[in-house]
């Protein structure tokens, strides 16, 4: 699998153009990798993960064809994850003729936000909606296993925001497997039991790594509680050997810019990603 970093920023983005503080201000200047947008991915340029409100400046701004996207596995409707007018740039009424039906996968509650945001379209209720935007969707759960075109898809729960459900997921194609872990807290024992059930070795890890240096937080990772969910997964013989681990989730108000981020987490074992990057798995 190629799995291409679309974005990689915590929900405000990297730097906060709003932010004075000094990793907003140094991105700014050195520009380059140091400047990350909201967290999206993107494997074999057919399955997309969160259609998230950056995606289009990614596409623009790195040159990733969203042309082939006929899947889209949705983590969660917190707004720096989806984004749902790219439902309607992607369809006949906005003149695109040629794009493949768009298989979306989604808890109900996304879905419901999804629809809630999609102005005229939502009052033509889901049938009619999804036909005038070549769309169809799937509501899924939390420990599900289910099949998305040529891949095998796990989802699990994450910990999140309790009001919600939020999930991540395990991608499997070809005998190869990604974990994509954001956002989360430290993983919820039921998504433990799922991983040691599933009982594969992970091949490569994107986890969250929003709260980097700053104070632990059961809703997403710090650096520390990044390294201990890593750890835990490797005791539990879920890394493959050779598993490449990436930071994703970046917020600018805990973590440093790129050069400073890839040096620290390297001494710790794990590598950082940034926007446009592609990682063979
Ligand atoms: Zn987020
Ligand atoms: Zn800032
Ligand atoms: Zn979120």
């Amino acid at each position: 699998m190629r799995a291409q970093l679309v974005g990689i920023a915590a929900a405000e983005g990297y730097p906060d153009p709003f932010c004075g503080c000094d990793n907003c201000r140094r991105a700014q200047v050195l520009g380059g990798p140091n400047l990350r947008k909201r967290s999206a991915l993107l494997i074999d340029g057919d399955l997309l993960i969160d259609l998230g409100p950056d995606v289009l400046a990614a596409a623009q701004m790195h040159g990733i064809a969203l042309t082939q996207v006929c899947y889209c596995l949705q983590t969660h409707e917190h707004q720096d994850h989806l984004h749902p007018a790219l439902f309607v740039a992607r369809s006949p009424y906005c003149g695109v003729h040629d794009a493949p039906l768009l298989n979306f996968y989604s808890t109900q509650g996304a879905l419901d936000r999804a629809m809630r945001d999609m102005n005229n379209f939502a009052t033509l209720g889901l049938d009619e909606a999804c036909a005038r935007l070549n769309l169809a969707v799937h509501p899924i759960a939390p420990f599900q296993t289910f099949a998305v075109g040529p891949y095998q898809v796990s989802s699990v729960l994450a910990a999140h925001d309790p009001t919600i459900t939020p999930l991540l997921y395990i991608i499997e194609r070809e005998g190869r497997s990604l974990f994509y872990a954001t956002d989360t807290g430290p993983l919820p024992e039921a998504t433990w039991e799922a991983l040691r059930a599933w009982g594969g070795r992970l091949d490569a890890v994107i986890m969250d790594h929003t709260l980097g240096y700053g104070a632990p937080s059961p809703r997403h990772l710090n650096g520390e509680q990044f390294r201990a969910e890593i750890a835990r997964l490797r005791e539990m013989g879920l890394l493959a050997g050779d598993a490449q681990i990436y930071a994703t989730h970046i917020a600018h108000h805990s973590n440093p810019g790129h050069a400073e981020l890839v040096e620290q987490a390297a001494t710790d074992g794990y590598l950082v990603a940034h926007d446009g990057l592609t990682i063979t798995i």
